[in-house]
């Protein structure tokens, strides 16, 4: 834990998410098929995104996430003719959180850089069955070390994977192997462990959520491997906000178990965790942003100690 700090990260207002690629992806991944592009404001060209970040900036946003869908190797789509716009947002002041997809060459993780995206994001997946079977991707985990060891070469500043636990259908397979070959290419400052929910509209809606103390392993494991990074459980993972959910259970057991394994933050946490931490002597820190975001990023954007 830094600096006995609990970090509470709230996305809304001021981070908004944004598909470069509108509703479009090439691939059909079983736990998105593409599901989740629909919850972001959709642009499509260049001009609506730079259009699209003012009117944000006008209203208070200090940062925005850029994502979309894939090409069929899994690259962002279109992003060539976005990163100029990219850059016109950079220019602007907004903190960019980039989802880079892979990057399969040093000219494309040069042009990442010199867009100004202060942070790069991408999966790292361990396990070349979940690459074919989840993504329908035809490479493995070398694809994904490539990706972050040319972003790194390249002089990426923030270097930000997410991890997801249970993605092969709820259990455990390839999380500790991308984090060691993490640990070869890449230092990040901050390590995103998501969770594997299952999601209505795809095709793993009946599967299972992996354990929480499947979560709680992978957190131990990754706070062990970079005991310098911030390690955040990312808001993907099975929760709900209402307070009859039947998932409520598995929310709090999940958090629980990211927070006894020494999670530094968590998105979207629920007052469960929150009480507990204060209980247990931790400050408490509300930060309008995602949880990747660098420590010394935080006086460019709202927080407010709880
Ligand atoms: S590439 Fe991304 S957006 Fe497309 S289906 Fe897969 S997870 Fe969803």
């Amino acid at each position: 834990m830094i600096e006995n700090v609990l970090r509470a990260y709230f996305v809304w207002p001021t981070f908004p998410s944004i598909s470069i690629t509108g509703s479009a992806c090439a691939l059909d991944c079983l736990h998105c098929d593409k599901v989740y592009l629909k919850h972001m404001n959709p642009v499509n060209d260049p001009d609506a995104l730079v259009q699209m970040c003012k009117t944000f900036q006008s209203k208070g946003a200090r940062g925005v996430l850029l994502s979309g869908g894939c090409d069929r190797q899994g690259g962002l789509l279109g992003l060539d003719k976005m990163l100029p716009a990219i850059k016109r947002v950079h220019e602007m002041g907004l903190i960019i959180k980039l989802h880079t997809g892979m990057v399969a060459s040093k000219a494309r993780a040069d042009d990442i850089v010199a867009s100004g995206a202060d942070l790069a994001s991408h999966e790292f997946v361990g396990d070349v069955d979940t690459t074919h079977e989840i993504f329908g991707l035809d490479m493995g985990p070398e694809a994904y070390a490539d990706t972050f060891r040319l972003l790194s070469e390249a002089g990426m500043p923030h270097i930000t994977p997410h991890i997801c636990v249970g993605l092969h259908y709820g259990k455990l397979k390839g999380e500790f192997k991308a984090l060691q070959l993490l640990k070869e290419v890449a230092y990040p400052s901050t390590i995103a462990i998501i969770v594997f929910r299952p999601t209505k509209g795809t095709k793993l809606e009946d599967a299972h959520a992996p354990s929480a103390e499947d979560v709680g392993k992978v957190v131990a494991e990754a706070k062990r491997l970079f005991p310098d990074s911030k390690t955040i459980l990312g808001a993907m993972r099975p929760r709900s906000s209402t307070r009859n959910d039947p998932n409520k259970d598995v929310r709090y057991a999940i958090e629980d178990a990211a927070f006894d394994a020494g999670i530094d933050g968590i998105e979207v946490p629920s007052q469960h965790i929150l009480k507990r931490a204060a209980n247990e002597g931790l400050k408490i820190k509300r930060i309008e942003a995602y949880g990747v975001l660098p420590l010394d990023y935080e006086d460019r954007v709202v927080t407010e100690w709880m």
